[in-house]
């Protein structure tokens, strides 16, 4: 039997290959099952001062994610004999990565794209796992989708039940449970009472800081002594008329050195110009991400301490004044650019390849394997969600 503990990037297709292959499947969920469109309700809290993005619910983050599918991390997973060609080239054709049609590509976004262009920065349509026949371009992808037209590991959980899984939601697990390092079963709480399961196989794909709460629980102390979160800022202004905010998020992309640059609508920015007459729809806003150190903690009650150093300082101030520039380009008020405060939404880093899982994604103890962010060595700078479905696809063959 194997259990598969979340059901985001890292749980929702392992679940869905093992099923569709006949294989004894139980997934434990801590959030409930909700429509895609209700997801803005499952935001997580934290109590440290880190601006985190995360949820708790079926899908995971990837429910309020913008669909964004680029590959990355290859040149240095191959350091751990892992090679992602065959799996990226199987998950980008299951989820249908491509770039959005032309009618999906709204005034602000080209804007952006056109500038990008002219200023001669390495400037291209995002790879999305959207499809268009469905979307209603509402500009809400991170409140969940209001259309059902954005992939979501839900989709592959879904499918994993119609092959046979069995899906316990609202069942939040504490701990691995383990003989002679072997394991045995799984402990959880559903309705306030302690459950066991037993289980041949488990996989842990809990987020960047559920499995590391749960790993360190288990025994392995090591876990979440470290973690990155791709930091990013929003950076934006006045543009009268653009209805930016309507559009599909983040469909266009700038890729820098150390930062990657995509429009992306927030309405803090609109705060942030002392004039009333100033709607939402006179807003341009460009989110600039970076790769950060991985230094920081996850806390043994879950709060996550993030400690920023003068390396991930420099590369968003390089990337900040980049989208300053192409902001200008494309018409922005320079006098009304400004930024929101600084945020992570890609936790990961927390049980790195090499350090708390061998290359297989196997920990010491035998049988449980980790499968999500946590395994990331390295902070990506980027959307991992396609890296994390392409470990999920080689970790399923090779549990097959
Ligand atoms: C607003 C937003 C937009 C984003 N957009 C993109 C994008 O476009 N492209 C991209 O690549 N990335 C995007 N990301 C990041 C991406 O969603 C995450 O990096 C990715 O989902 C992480 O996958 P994961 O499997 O590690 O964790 P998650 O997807 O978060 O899954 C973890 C799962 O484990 C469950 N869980 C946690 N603890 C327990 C427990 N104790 N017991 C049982 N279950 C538990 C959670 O409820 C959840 O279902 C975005 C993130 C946010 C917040």
């Amino acid at each position: 039997m194997f259990v598969v503990i979340g059901t985001g990037a890292g749980g929702g297709l392992l679940a869905r290959e093992l099923a569709k292959e006949g294989r004894e499947v139980t997934v434990l969920e801590k959030g409930p099952y909700i429509k895609s469109k209700d997801a803005f309700n499952y935001y997580d809290k934290y109590s440290s001062d880190v601006d985190l993005l995360t949820t708790t619910c079926i899908g995971g983050a990837t429910i309020v994610a913008m669909a964004n599918m680029v590959r990355a991390l290859d040149e240095e997973l191959l350091d751990f004999d892992v090679d992602l060609t065959d799996a990226y080239e199987y998950v980008e054709d299951l989820v249908g990565v491509h770039q959005l049609d032309d009618s999906h590509i709204g005034k602000g976004t080209q804007a952006f794209l056109d500038a990008g262009y002219k200023l001669g920065l390495k400037t291209l349509k995002m790879p999305k796992a959207i499809r268009e026949e469905d979307c209603i371009q509402c500009g809400k992808c991170a409140f969940g989708c209001f259309a059902d037209a954005k992939w979501s590991g839900k989709d592959f959980v879904d499918e994993a039940v119609e092959a046979g899984a069995t899906l316990i939601t609202e069942a939040e697990v504490t701990e691995i449970i383990h003989e002679n390092d072997i394991v045995t079963g799984v402990k959880y709480i559903k309705n306030d009472a302690e459950e066991i399961i037993e289980a041949d196989k488990v996989i842990l794909s809990a987020g960047a800081i559920g499995s590391a709460l749960i790993l360190r629980k288990s025994g392995i102390t090591e876990a979440g002594r470290e973690i990155f979160f791709d930091p990013f800022v929003t950076v934006g202004g006045y543009i009268k008329d653009i209805n930016f905010n309507t559009e599909v998020q983040m469909a266009g992309l700038v890729i820098g050195e150390n930062f990657v640059l995509s429009p992306h609508f927030s309405s803090f920015i609109r705060a942030n110009i002392p004039d009333d007459n100033v709607t939402d729809n006179d807003i341009l806003s460009i989110m600039v991400k970076t790769a950060d150190e991985c230094k920081g903690y996850v806390t043994d009650d879950g709060d996550v301490v993030k400690i920023n150093t003068i390396t991930d300082i420099r590369y968003l101030a390089e990337g900040v004044a980049t989208a300053g520039f192409i902001l200008k380009e494309a018409g922005v008020d320079p006098n009304t650019i400004g930024s929101t405060v600084y945020r992570g939404a890609h936790p990961g880093g927390t049980a790195p390849i090499g350090k708390i899982v061998d290359s297989n994604l196997e920990t010491e103890i035998s049988n449980l394997f980790v499968c999500d962010a946590s395994v990331l060595p390295i902070s990506p700078g980027k959307p991992p969600i396609l890296t994390i479905l392409a470990l999920s696809k080689r970790l399923a063959d090779y549990l097959k």
